[in-house]
């Protein structure tokens, strides 16, 4: 391919608004423009990189008998509310109406469409276990799309889906799909590992992501140094910890410690002083998250009914909230901190406490509902008394607090944020290791949420009707080759792994004035493409070496072979690799061997690595 030809326009200077490297790469190479937010152009270098990733994916889940299908983009809202999801999906559903009125949605995920499609072509034990699978453009109105391909609005996903008969074959075709992840992962050549993640919005019982290790992943993961255990932070285990014994308990002591203006734990810490003490540890603070909780109490024609319950999450003074623990402690499906949680207890944020206070909303509640207030209390603070707390009164703390005295029909709950370096509860030896990591994939189980809520049944050998169990399998397509990027660039622009590179060498003509030079370098071309290359020449005109080397390095194929006339008068060309930047001079009837050597070594460094 004649780079004059080519749609690439490279840029200089990073655009303003791309935030990540991969995205500022992907843009200065000419790989993708934003056509509104979180919506972009594939531009034909990154439609070749994200095809031959989907071809990756393609190859690998064929291998499984995983069968390709292609399911529409827009659906029908019925759909959605039989399996009760029109009214849980939050804004990022993006709902409209055609001109009938009926209203319909983009699919951010394709659970209920595969469904009725198995539902109405699929009734026997004999025809299970099915597993399909598309690759297709999804929609989530995102609340903040950012970083280009890797949180976009519009994003190509790759999502199957599997039917079984039970649970136990359900449990096979799950780790089926989580060995073709790996094996997958494994060829696109980047370092990633699997980890324990929450199953959030789609419902399951367990599942995994896949990441993609890079400091600017957005997720926090944990890993045990001595055992297997590794998951995302959100979903962490806290290893239980003994409450720390702060002497016989005594009774509360209202607004005891006075703390004007104090807001930050461990200036509090310090400030805690009275004729016993002097300062008192973080560990005896205690701190108090107020929350909104929406929790579904019934069904009408419009889906949910919710209500609302206020809830205090009461944690140890130096540790933190884990929100997707205590979202999920309450089978709630919105949990948000409570906008007026200042007027609600009647104190400014930072001496806010768990314990009402007359003559405050909080103290009405607790009154008139009761059962509107939830007291969730983390683990690490079961049994613990002489505790400090907000006293829901400006400027002071209470002392004395013992959570489960003084606070009705408390629960005492893992509810906090796991830390690097906290003895791993699974193996009881190592302890956790903090990393970054983008998540590309994730496998759920499901079981039978979805063939349930919308009868996709089989008949058994025995003639009797079960529900399908059922998993999901997503990987963002568009998002891994960002990822790639992400772990895989310099100072001078994008390392492409040699898979996914959208060519494997860029011939540079540096002299295209020159007849014999041009002559070669087309030789080149031919003989590279007929052994089965991905070639872009750089015939370009009018640019100096240095200009084509600059691109070149900034568009990174793995491998970079130049003709000029000074080579040439040796009779010599030359290969450089892109990672290394190591050069190799060679006489031209000799580039498909030199280019063979090459992808074999970088094959074998990408086999080496890949994996963890
Ligand atoms: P996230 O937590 O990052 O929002 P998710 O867990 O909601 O993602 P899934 O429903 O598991 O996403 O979707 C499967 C895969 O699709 C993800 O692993 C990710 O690689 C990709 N993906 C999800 N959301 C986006 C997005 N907004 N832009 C690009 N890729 C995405
Ligand atoms: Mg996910």
């Amino acid at each position: 391919m004649k780079q004059s030809k080519m749609l690439i326009h490279t840029l200089r200077e990073v655009p303003r608004d791309a935030e990540v490297i991969s995205q500022q790469l992907m843009m200065r190479a000419g790989m993708i423009q934003k056509l509104a937010a979180g919506i972009y152009d594939y531009l034909p270098l990154a439609f070749r990189s994200i095809r031959k990733f989907e071809q990756i994916v393609r190859e690998e889940l064929a291998k499984d008998g995983c069968q390709e299908l292609l399911m529409p983009t827009v659906q029908p809202s019925e759909l959605w509310q039989e399996s009760g999801r029109w009214s849980f999906y939050g804004k990022e559903l993006l709902r409209f109406k055609d001109r009938k009125d009926a209203a319909f949605c983009l699919g951010p995920t394709h659970e209920e469409v595969i469904t009725d499609i198995v539902r109405r072509n699929v009734s026997s034990y004999k025809q299970l276990p099915m597993n399909l699978f598309q690759i297709q453009t999804k929609f989530r109105d995102e609340i903040r799309p950012r970083f280009g391909l890797m949180r976009g609005r519009e994003f190509i996903m790759k999502d199957a889906y599997s039917f079984d008969v039970d649970d136990a074959a359900a449990d096979k075709s799950y780790w089926a799909m989580f060995n073709a992840y790996t094996r997958i992962f494994a060829r696109l050549g980047v370092k990633f590992r699997h980890v324990e993640a929450d199953s959030g919005a789609i419902g399951g019982s367990f599942t995994h992501e896949f990441h993609v290790l890079a400091g600017s992943g957005e997720d926090a993961i944990l890993s045990c140094d001595a055992c297997d255990y590794a998951s995302n932070l959100e979903k962490t285990e806290a290893p239980r910890i003994p409450a720390v014994d702060h002497g016989p308990a005594m009774a509360l002591k209202p607004a005891h410690f006075k703390t004007p203006g104090i807001t930050a734990m461990a200036d509090q810490a310090r400030a805690f002083k009275d004729a016993e003490h002097d300062g008192l540890p973080l560990h005896q603070t205690s701190k108090v998250y107020w929350m909104d909780a929406d929790i579904v109490v019934g069904k009408d024609a419009d889906g949910h009914v919710t209500r609302r319950l206020a809830v205090a999450v009461v944690l140890r003074g130096d540790h933190e909230m884990n929100l997707v623990k205590v979202k999920n402690s309450l089978g709630a499906v919105d949990l948000q901190p409570m906008a007026d949680a200042e007027d609600f207890t009647g104190a400014l944020s930072g001496f806010l406490g768990p314990v009402p206070r007359e003559g405050t909303r909080l103290w009405d509640l607790g009154r008139t509902d009761p059962e509107g207030l939830v007291y969730l209390v983390d683990k690490a603070l079961e049994g613990a008394s002489n505790l400090t707390c907000g006293a829901n009164e400006t400027d002071g703390h209470h002392f004395g607090f013992d959570p489960a005295r003084d606070l009705p029909g408390a629960r005492f709950l893992d509810l906090r944020l796991a830390q690097e370096g906290d003895l791993c509860p699974r193996c009881g030896k190592g302890h956790y290791q903090a990393f970054r990591g983008i998540e590309v994939g994730q496998v759920f189980k499901l079981g039978t949420k979805y063939s349930k809520s919308m009868n996709c049944n089989y008949l058994d050998e025995h003639g009797k009707e079960n529900p399908m169990v059922m998993g999901c399998y997503g990987i963002g397509i568009g998002r891994t080759v960002a990822a790639a990027i992400e772990q895989n660039f310099d100072a001078d622009g994008i390392i492409w792994p040699w898979p996914i590179a959208p060519y494997q060498v860029h011939l540079l003509d540096l002299d295209p004035g020159n007849a014999m030079v041009r002559e070669v370098a087309e030789r080149m071309e031919r003989e590279l493409e007929a052994a089965g290359f991905e070639v872009l020449h750089d015939d370009r005109e009018g640019l100096s070496p240095g200009a084509k080397f600059k691109d070149a390095d900034l568009l990174g194929f793995p491998l970079r072979a130049m003709v000029g006339s000074r080579g040439l008068k040796e009779g010599l060309v030359e290969l450089r690799d892109r990672r290394t930047k190591e050069v190799v001079k060679f006489k031209p009837e000799d580039v498909v061997a030199q280019v063979t050597a090459a992808r074999d070594r970088m094959m074998g460094e990408l086999a080496i690595q890949g994996g963890r």
